[in-house]
């Protein structure tokens, strides 16, 4: 990887995933891959809720209820009930942070760069953006 000066990569704290990486809304091109792949591993763990008011796991969504889907929302235990850590956080043997659904994960998490926010309550708790600061 080439860093360009000033760019900030992530260290693998893990702090953003143990401190944001539950109560996340999704999109519906979340889901597609891992319906194309038939990931009920992490289907299992979406909350969906569609147009007529009722709620259900990722894993039961049918195809045709794409269109019906009125929020998604991360994540939640096999019994339905939402979660107050992502269950895909890990950690690696020398205690870096690890996401194990990282070529699959959601938008929400792809597209989580703090470095490049002017977000100052997060500012100060990524490692990557402390350093960054003057
Ligand atoms: S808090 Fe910052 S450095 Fe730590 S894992 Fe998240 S983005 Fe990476
Ligand atoms: S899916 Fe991966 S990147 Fe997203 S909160 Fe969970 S561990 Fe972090």
């Amino acid at each position: 990887m080439i860093i360009e000066p000033g760019q900030q990569v992530c260290r693998q704290c893990g702090r953003c995933c143990e401190r944001w990486g539950w109560g996340q809304e999704g999109i519906v091109e979340d889901l597609l891959p891992w319906l194309e792949q038939d990931r009920t591993d992490i289907l299992q763990h979406v909350a969906i809720s569609l147009s007529d008011g009722s709620r259900i796991s990722g894993r039961d969504l049918l195809t045709e209820e794409l269109a019906r889907i009125v929020r998604i929302s991360y994540w939640q235990d096999t019994s339905g009930r939402m979660t107050r850590k992502c269950p895909f956080f890990g950690r690696d043997t020398g205690g870096l942070s690890l996401c194990t659904i990282h070529d699959v994960r959601p938008r929400v998490c792809r597209e989580f760069t703090p470095w490049n926010w002017q977000n100052t309550e997060f500012y100060g708790n990524c490692p990557a953006c402390r350093d960054k600061s003057p």
